[in-house]
């Protein structure tokens, strides 16, 4: 009965809004977030769930074993950590911790997946099988879902437990209209891999470029290649970006550097593109100052891979969407997001989705809202309810029905 989980949520919207205003004000980053694990224990003391942590992050699986016999499981995920910058919101509960915000809506993450603990628990009895609910820290660049899932957080082999059989996981965004649920097949969100190139030459007078290895113009030649092999070697029909977003070298005006360094970022859809680059990056950066007498050396730092959705889990999540909260309700994303999420790990290892979820004010100019990852980001606080009766819907009629 969707519109019964729409009242049982909002019936508790004091409560999610409480728990993530808490988490708000005290906001932490990194694998390891002892004091927001500590509210999400506090805020779920009360119900019948069996809790496993540990031991590489601040993780939670909460598992509620319904009433009704086993059955088909479901995992719903709520990331928990914040970024290292300002707030500048000016909300009252705004963060005491300098330097440190909920600028993602992770925030909102946890409170909504508490808030369908609490909903599924009341349902308890008439489910069968069971919802396992990811609290996962160190979603921001940390890799947090990897660790859960090697520490055997999520089930897999060698834990004694089945992984789910279906995941899914909401992505707050302000820049999106109030309370439109959003999501495609395919890839929704990219692989981000962070790209070093350290061109090595020979410093020594400006003035006089021919007794020097001079590694400035060659950086300069290897950004353009990178352009040109994106552009001539890659289908546009599986879009690859790479950016250099920052170059350093030298010391004045007067002296030749002996390095030079570009440092940026490699965007991927499919993990096909992302190994190619990888391949292939060295050997351009490396071809290029070789011609002309340099060497270069490319360093990658692997981020997270790409985030795809299951087709019928897309689907699925359409159908829970339209009947819960009507026939314009769901929105079908025509293009991924160059973003990069975490999640991803989860649906390398499981079918499902992630859906963004619209959080501007009721009647805001949403196009211009500040999105995520802005020191004036903000959440329209009476969206929760509806992501956690959301989150709610989907366990119910995947625990009835399996993905139909
Ligand atoms: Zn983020
Ligand atoms: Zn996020």
């Amino acid at each position: 009965m969707p519109s019964a989980l729409l009242a049982d949520a909002t019936a508790l919207t004091d409560k999610i809004v409480a728990l993530r205003r808490a988490i708000h004000a005290e906001p932490e980053i990194g694998l390891h977030t002892p004091r927001t694990r500590d509210k999400i224990r506090a805020a779920l003391a009360h119900l019948p769930l069996d809790w496993r942590e540990g031991p590489s992050t601040t993780g939670l699986v909460a598992t509620l074993k319904g009433g009704a016999g086993p059955g088909r499981s479901i995992l719903l995920r709520g990331d928990m950590d914040a970024l290292p910058m300002p707030e500048e919101t000016g909300l009252p509960f705004a963060s005491q911790v300098p330097g440190t915000m909920h600028a993602c809506g992770h925030d909102a993450h946890v409170a909504m997946l508490a808030g369908a603990v609490e909903i599924l628990c009341r349902q308890r009895e008439s489910l069968a099988g069971e919802v396992r609910f990811m609290f996962q820290p160190g979603e921001e660049g940390y890799h947090g879902a990897r660790f859960m899932l090697d520490d055997g957080l999520l089930g897999g082999v060698g834990t004694g437990i089945a992984l789910p059989d279906a995941a899914f996981a909401l992505h707050v965004m302000p820049n999106a209209p109030h309370g439109l649920i959003g999501g495609r097949a395919g890839p929704l969100l990219a692989a981000a891999d962070q790209l070093q190139v350290t061109v090595t030459g020979r410093g020594g007078h400006a003035s006089m470029p021919h007794q020097t290895l001079d590694p400035v113009p060659i950086a300069c030649e290897i950004v353009l290649a990178l352009q040109t092999m994106v552009a001539r070697r890659f289908s546009v029909f599986d879009p690859v970006v790479v950016t250099i977003a920052k170059i350093e070298a030298g010391t004045a005006h007067n002296v030749i550097a002996d390095t030079a360094t570009l440092t940026g970022t490699m965007r991927t859809l499919s993990a096909a593109n992302r190994a190619r680059l990888k391949d292939e990056v060295p050997v351009l950066a490396a071809g290029i100052a070789g011609a002309h007498g340099l060497t270069a050396e490319v360093t990658i730092h692997e981020g997270f891979p790409v985030t795809v959705c299951d087709a019928g889990a897309v689907d699925f999540g359409e159908s829970v969407a339209r009947e819960m909260f009507g026939g314009t309700a769901f929105l079908r994303l025509a293009d991924p997001i160059m973003g990069a999420e975490d999640f991803a790990y989860v649906l390398e290892k499981m079918p499902g989705a992630m859906f963004f979820l619209g959080v501007s004010h009721e009647g805001d100019d949403w196009q211009h809202c500040c999105g995520i990852h802005s020191t004036k980001m903000m959440v329209d606080e009476s969206v929760m309810p509806q992501g956690a009766a959301y989150l709610a819907g989907l366990a119910t009629r995947f625990l009835e029905r399996g993905w139909s």
